[in-house]
Order: C-alpha cells, then sequence, then structure tokens
C-alpha cells in the first residue's frame, strides 16, 4: 500500500494551517505553523494569487492529508459519494470519517491518523469482536471497535487514551474507558464533523 512517508509537518506548512497529523506535537510550541507559517522551499515566502482552481485543488489536497488517502483512493471515494444520495461533498465527508483508521484516532486510542493506522494494521483492535486490520474498512453504525485484550495495557494505547480523555469525543461517538470500547452511534451530519474542508470545492474540480 503506498502512502506518504515524507515529513508530515511540511504538508501543514504548505497548506497554511494545522492538519495535526502528528499527535501531541500538534498542540505544542514545536508544532511547524505556529513556528514557521509559510509554505516550505526556496520561494516559500513569497506571495503569490491563487486561482480558483488553485484554491480547488489546495481543498482537495487538504482532504487527502487530512485523512491520510492518496490520489487514486481518495478519487473512488468521491465516485462512491457521488453516486450516493445527498449532498456529494458532506458524503464524501461522511465516508472518509466511516474509515476505521479515523475513528480509533477519534475515539482516542491513536494520537493521530497515522498511528492509529499503524495500530490497526498491527492487529491492535476488533470491530464487533473480531480483529479487523483493514484501515480503510469503513464502519456501519452500531458497530463496536475495541481495543483487543492484550493489547489494554500497551502504553502508547494508555497514553494516548488518556490525553484523550482530558480533551473529550464527539458526540456521535460513544466510548467505555472500563472495557476500552467505544461505537459509531451514528453517521455525523457536516457541521459535527472538525474538519476545515471546503468540500463543495472538491466536488467542482472533480465536477470539470
Ligand atoms: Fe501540522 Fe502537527 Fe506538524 Fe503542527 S506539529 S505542522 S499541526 S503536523
Amino acid at each position: 500500500m503506498a502512502r506518504y512517508t515524507d515529513a508530515k509537518c511540511r504538508l501543514c506548512r504548505r497548506q497554511g494551517e494545522k492538519l495535526f497529523l502528528k499527535g501531541e506535537r500538534c498542540f505544542t510550541a514545536k508544532c511547524a505553523i505556529d513556528r514557521r507559517n509559510y509554505a516550505p522551499g526556496q520561494h516559500g515566502q513569497n506571495r503569490s494569487k491563487v486561482s480558483t482552481y488553485g484554491q480547488q485543488l489546495r481543498e482537495k489536497q487538504k482532504a487527502k492529508r487530512i485523512y491520510g488517502i492518496l490520489e487514486r483512493q481518495f478519487r473512488r471515494y468521491f465516485s462512491v459519494a457521488d453516486r450516493y444520495r445527498g449532498v456529494t461533498g458532506t458524503v464524501l465527508l461522511q465516508l472518509l470519517e466511516q474509515r476505521l483508521d479515523n475513528l480509533v484516532y477519534r475515539l482516542g486510542i491513536g494520537a493521530s491518523r497515522n498511528q492509529a493506522r499503524q495500530l490497526v494494521r498491527h492487529g491492535h483492535i476488533l470491530v464487533d469482536g473480531r480483529k479487523v486490520n483493514i484501515p480503510s474498512y469503513r464502519v456501519k453504525v452500531g458497530q463496536e471497535i475495541a481495543v483487543r485484550e492484550n493489547s489494554r495495557t500497551n502504553p502508547l494505547i494508555v497514553s494516548n487514551l488518556e490525553q484523550a480523555n482530558g480533551r473529550g469525543r464527539l458526540a456521535w461517538l460513544e466510548w467505555n474507558p472500563e472495557t476500552m470500547t467505544g461505537r459509531l452511534l451514528d453517521v455525523p451530519s457536516r457541521d459535527q464533523i472538525p474538519v476545515t474542508v471546503k468540500e463543495q470545492l472538491i466536488v467542482e474540480l472533480y465536477s470539470k
């Protein structure tokens, strides 16, 4: 499976905003956006006017980077969303939110989506009592996501959950700290998805 392996903070700097790709570091003064909020590279500090196409492209890149997805898979999500009833941009984000790696991150088991993806790949996560090691697995409403029994004392998971408990969780997710299990209660509406993506621009880009 192909994935982006270069410096994550470059992606935020390119985007000009925090995409929260590195877990706890993103909440500290070490965040590259707080220290150098300009695009990476030699001409990063030159300002240039962004065309409409450029804005659409930036929004698409932002969504891909937030959810850690490469172009081909992202395009596939778009074509699925396009076939569904409803607002295509919203459906696109809802599909992305239902990915197992995203939910493991949202529940606080992983500090970032990248780390959540790794926890899933390494078999630490159960869905409805069965091991699922596919990060893109689409979780359905009502399904239970749990930390495997042997992994409940894993120091990384324990420390991630402690930090997540302090920050709180989204209303459409349920979390039981005793059993380390969570549940997708509902498909979130657009205003319940805390990402700053202007999804309409992505729809316009792909509809050309
Ligand atoms: Fe982005 Fe986090 Fe790096 Fe800040 S620390 S630039 S939010 S990945």
